[in-house]
Formats: C-alpha cells, structure tokens, sequence
C-alpha cells in the first residue's frame, strides 16, 4: 500500500483524538526494524524516505568516501546491530547542528566537524543522534501532535522538505533538520543514551559535555556580561530547540563521571587526521558568516586540541584580517608568523603575511611572501592575481 499525505492526516488525527501518547514511542527498536506501510509510524517514514532521496543528490553533500567512511565507521561502532539502519549524510552548512530523521536518515552538517576537537566529541553527537533514533523520538512528537493544524503544518514542512530540490539551500536544511523539536526529556534520554553507546565503543564519556561547554564559549564571546545575562540566542538553529546548554554541559559532565575511569579514545590526532583536508573550506564557510569573536574560540579550541598544529594560528591570521579593524593586521601578523614558525611551509600563512605587507605599502615584503607562498603551493587558485601583484 502507499502512503499519501492524506492517510497519514486522517491516521493521526484519529489516534489523537482517542489519544496516541506513548504508543511506540520511547519504545526500543529492534534492528532491522521497519514499519507496517499502513501504520502511522510507516506513513512517517515514507515521507522521509522521499526527503532522503532528495538530500542524497543535494549539491551540499559532502561527498568525499574517506570522510564518509571515517563518520560512518565510528556511528556503527557506536550503533552495534542497528548500524545498517542508518545511513549519515555530511553536508556542507557552516552551523552547529546534525539531526536524526524516524527513518534513519542522520544529517552531520559542516559546521559540526569544524567544532569537533577530537573523535570522541563526533563519537558523543553521533551518539545522541542514534539516542533519537534507538528512542523512537520523532514517532513521539508526532503522536504528541494533538491538533490537525499542527499536524498539518508539519507535513507542510515534511513534504516540502521531501520534494523539489529543498534541500539544495540552507532553508530547506534547517526545515527538515529542524522539523522535530524534541522534548527536553527526549533530548536528555539521548544525551544518556549516546553516553552508554560511547563508553560501549570504547570513548571517553567527559568529551560529550566538552562540546558544549565550547558552544558556550562561543555563545558568550565578545559579549558585556549584561547582554550575557540577557542572551536568548534566537539565531542559533541548534540552541533553538534543545534545552539550556549549562544544563547539559554539568548534566553529561556528572553522567560521564558515574562511569569507571580507565584509558579511553579521545583520538585528537585521528580526528585531525580526517578534518584537516577540509577544514580550509569549513574555515573559508566560517569565516563568511562575520562572527569573528566566535570564530576566535573555535580557532582556540583548535589550538588546544593540537598544540603543534600550524593552521589554527594561520586561520586566526584570517579572522584577524578579514575583521581588519583598529590593531587587527599587528594581530594577524603575529599569527600568521607563529604559524610560520610552527611549519614554515605552511604556503597559505605567507599569502596572509604578503597581503598584509602590500596592504602596508611594503611592496617589497609583499612580494618575498607572495613568492615563497607561489613556491609552496604551485597549483593556486589565485596564482595570476598574485602574480600581478608582485609583477613576475
Ligand atoms: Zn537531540
């Protein structure tokens, strides 16, 4: 039987008129679950199995199979049996955020892998990610849905997600991304169940707790402690539907803490390892969005995550650059040289240093930094501008 947009109406406003709460909701699923196609939960489904179809050829995909394979390994060793019921899709929006759809379908945005301090912050989200699906959180909401209005405005969403190329542009993402808001109750059953499924798989349960107070970093930064005080954070696509992020940074903390210490994955470098051929793109996004005293935390917490690491002080040259304003190119440079001084091929430092030269005047430095930067990095985009620039 197929499922049309008008069962699942009539389907749900029946259940909730007799009242549907609880059923199969929060219910453990079994692997290799798949609902009846004439069920509510089956009708649910389809329309996200449509949305998926559509998600799979978005041009947003990141498509690269390494870091495919990388998320994926770790979300099934996190999943165990219900690791073929899944399936993640990285995409490239420069926002905090990944979603579970009922069907499975679990998004990763950009913005997250360029959080990520380390595998086993990716392993926490990926985890609470699959607390949703393990919960069967979305059926929940939707059975929670008590009126035809409301039912009918989120098939407005759901159905417009699924069709038509939504899911080409940011809107469209954060609709479907965003389509379940889930209750703070589901939120901390996944934050526990994504803390069991880690330790299970070997990973070090405090890192959950770390993402967020990093989020809380970033949330807070450049602000005077009475628009801390006053923060409602109404902009942030992920901060809007979850609860208090204090909350959850103490809860996850004091969860992670009822676990046996032992030595445990935090995989720092593993974690470089896969991110860093895509962290310029995800820094060039970043950077775009002109949240500079954000993107210096995120810039810092690279730092600390490795410390002999060049390239977050050559992206803290680029934040100081592109903000330019009052002593912001003596702060660039000094980044920019620092990252120098870590790897003295690091080809994207010398251009910074070179536009910071010829925006001085000192045409001459300009071009010794222009050239090394040529030399390193033969295949630039930029190579005739920058040659323009230093006349060769
Ligand atoms: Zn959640």
């Amino acid at each position: 039987m197929h499922f049309t947009r008008r069962h699942l109406l009539c389907g749900c406003a029946a259940t909730a008129l007799t009242g549907c709460v609880g059923a199969g909701g929060g219910k453990p699923i079994a692997a290799g679950y798949a609902p009846a196609l004439d069920s509510v939960e089956g009708g649910l489904w389809e329309i996200f199995n449509k949305a998926e179809a559509d998600l799979k050829f978005s041009p947003l995909r990141m498509t690269d199979e390494e870091l495919n394979r990388y998320v994926t390994d770790i979300a099934c060793r996190l999943a165990g049996s219900h690791c073929p019921d899944m399936r993640g899709y990285l995409v490239r929006t420069p926002f905090f955020n990944a979603s579970m759809a009922p069907n499975g379908m679990m998004q990763v945005w950009s913005g997250l892998l360029l959080r990520c301090q380390n595998e086993a912050q990716l392993a926490a989200v990926l985890g609470h990610e699959i607390g949703h699906y393990l919960k069967r959180h979305s059926l929940q909401r939707f059975e929670q849905m008590r009126d035809n209005a409301t039912i009918a405005a989120f098939l407005g969403i759901a159905v417009a997600a699924a069709g038509g190329g939504a899911l080409a542009n940011l809107p469209g993402l954060v609709a479907l991304a965003n389509i379940f808001a889930f209750s703070r109750e589901q939120e901390r059953e996944a934050d526990g169940v994504g803390l069991e499924l880690m330790v299970n798989a070997g990973y070090s349960p405090i890192e959950a707790s770390e993402i967020w107070r990093g989020l809380i970093q970033e949330r807070d930064a450049g602000l005077t402690a009475d628009e801390r005080a006053d923060r409602k954070d109404k902009s942030d696509v992920f901060f809007a539907s979850h609860p208090a992020p204090e909350d959850r940074a103490q809860t996850l903390a004091l969860q992670a803490a009822a676990y046996p210490g032992g030595k445990r994955i935090v995989g720092e470098e593993r974690y470089l390892a896969q991110a860093r051929a895509f962290r310029d793109m995800m820094m060039q996004d970043e950077l775009r969005l002109h949240q500079h005293d954000r993107t210096l935390v995120i810039v810092d917490r690279m730092k600390a995550a490795n410390p002999g690491d060049a390239d977050p002080f050559y992206y803290e040259g680029e934040v100081y650059r592109s903000r330019n304003e009052g002593l912001d190119d003596g702060l660039a440079m000094r980044a920019y040289s620092r990252a120098i001084e870590a790897d003295d091929d690091h080809g994207l430092a010398w251009r910074g240093i070179g536009i910071l030269h010829r925006r001085a005047g000192r045409e001459a430095d300009a071009a010794t930094a222009f050239q090394r930067y040529l030399e390193l990095v033969p295949d630039a985009s930029d190579r005739l501008m920058i040659q323009s620039y230093v006349g060769a």
